[in-house]
């Protein structure tokens, strides 16, 4: 059966197994403008390791993230021994709520994580405008987001004090699971280093396990394999009504820390010199489908702040109303076609996160969570396969219309 990938990964070619002489760090830290990068075990791990880092020599102790983005983060922060604390989304966007960020923020902020949920770019002025009054970091979590750039050209993860990327499945430049870690100040990358090597020595065991991780990546992430490794545990779960383990939200709280071999590296540093032409592709894809969802009454589509330039591992919607939302999953979650959702909840919602997440409002993050959609946006998905998700899209629209506005997404006009 065919199954598509629910992000667009980069899938990777049997020569890329053959490695680069090409550094992965030196390719990355081309990429993005920056003397080095530190290459992580995981995206998770690089955000460990910035905070572990910037805990060292202070008093703080919090650590400031969006209420809705990836249950990660939270592992990161309470890994740390760091309290969290979780900021709303602002009305209607993807942001962190500023007018909350600014009072959420205080003498025991360490950092703040402003994040470019599915490659959208953020705003993080008001995070660096926060942290600037308070003496904090602003870490940028760019899991999502390689390749992608603020208004001002920026790279997205260089323009706060740390940045980090994901290399896990499915996040664009994969090699199975790893990370990147970059700062712009010198100085601060040097102590990211040290406190890596410490924190992540070289584990044979995790290395072997990842490797043949990876050679599975190769084999299965193709239309035909991925049924075998997503579509049937996915298809398990939505019997079973997990909704946390259909949306790959299953994470042990105990986060592997460990060196990243060279074969890995050097694999995914073959595969990056795809990157840029994959990632334009998918922009394009991108720009026409967008135009074919914009028509849709009472749909939003989640785009860049003005300027900026995300990448397209997916197009994110917010549907009318939470009915209309879970109309449309249950027609099209099962189908192989990649429709999904970022995250199952919102981090106060996670029961797997009790004790880590103060339990708080957050009220957009909780409807955000709701109502959004995702289609992913890989070149297998076909037009007549996206015709049929913006036919199944636009009829529950126009379900929700009739029976009236739900909500503020639904009298706001679609914007790009
Ligand atoms: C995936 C993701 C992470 C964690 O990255 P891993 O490489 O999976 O550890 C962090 N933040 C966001 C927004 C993510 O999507």
């Amino acid at each position: 059966m065919r199954e598509l990938p629910p992000t667009a990964g980069l899938p990777l070619h049997w020569r890329d197994l053959a490695g680069s002489h090409a550094s992965l760090s030196g390719c990355l830290a081309r990429m993005l403008g920056v003397e080095a990068t530190l290459t992580t075990c995981s995206g998770t791990a690089a955000l460990v390791i910035a905070l572990a880092t910037l805990s060292a020599d202070r008093s703080r102790h919090e650590v400031i993230v969006p209420a809705y983005t990836c249950p990660l983060v939270a592992f990161a922060v309470a890994h740390c021994g760091l309290s969290l604390r979780v900021c709303d989304l602002e009305d209607g966007g993807l942001g962190m709520d500023p007018g909350e960020l600014a009072s959420l923020c205080g003498p025991r902020t360490l950092a703040i994580v402003p994040t470019h949920l599915g490659g959208r770019v953020v705003d993080i002025d008001p995070a660096r405008r926060c942290a600037a009054r308070w003496g904090a970091a602003v870490i940028e979590d760019a899991a999502q987001a390689l390749g992608a750039r603020h208004a001002d050209g920026t790279p997205a993860g260089m323009a706060g004090d740390i940045g980090f990327y994901s290399l896990a499945a499915g996040k664009g430049l994969s090699m199975y699971e790893g990370g990147a870690l970059v700062s712009r100040h010198p100085d601060m990358h040097a102590r990211m280093q040290s406190a890596a090597r410490e924190l992540a020595p070289a584990r044979r065991l995790w290395e072997l396990r990842r490797s043949l991780e990876l050679l599975g990546y190769a084999m299965f992430y193709r239309p035909r394999g991925l049924s075998l490794v997503y579509g049937r545990p996915l298809r398990r779960a939505l019997r079973r009504r997990d909704v946390e383990a259909a949306a790959g939200d299953v994470f042990s709280a105990r986060i592997p820390l460990h060196r990243v071999g060279q074969w890995r590296q050097s694999v995914a540093a073959r595969a990056a010199l795809r990157l840029p032409a994959f990632q334009q592709a998918l922009r394009e894809q991108a720009q026409v489908r967008m135009d074919r969802l914009r028509g849709i009454p009472g749909l939003w589509i989640a785009g860049d702040a003005d300027g900026a330039q995300g990448t397209w591992p997916v197009l994110m919607l917010g549907l009318p109303d939470a009915t209309t939302r879970d109309r449309v999953l249950d027609e099209l979650w099962h189908a192989g076609l990649g429709v999904g959702v970022p995250f199952a909840r919102a981090l106060p919602d996670y029961a797997c996160l009790r004790g880590i997440v103060p339990g708080q409002a957050a009220p957009h993050a909780r409807d955000f969570a709701a109502r959004v959609l995702t289609i992913g946006n890989s070149p297998w998905l076909e037009d007549a396969e996206f015709a049929r998700i913006v036919a199944v899209v636009e009829h529950a629209c126009r379900g929700a219309a009739r029976r009236g506005p739900a909500g503020f997404i639904a009298t706001a006009p679609a914007t790009a």
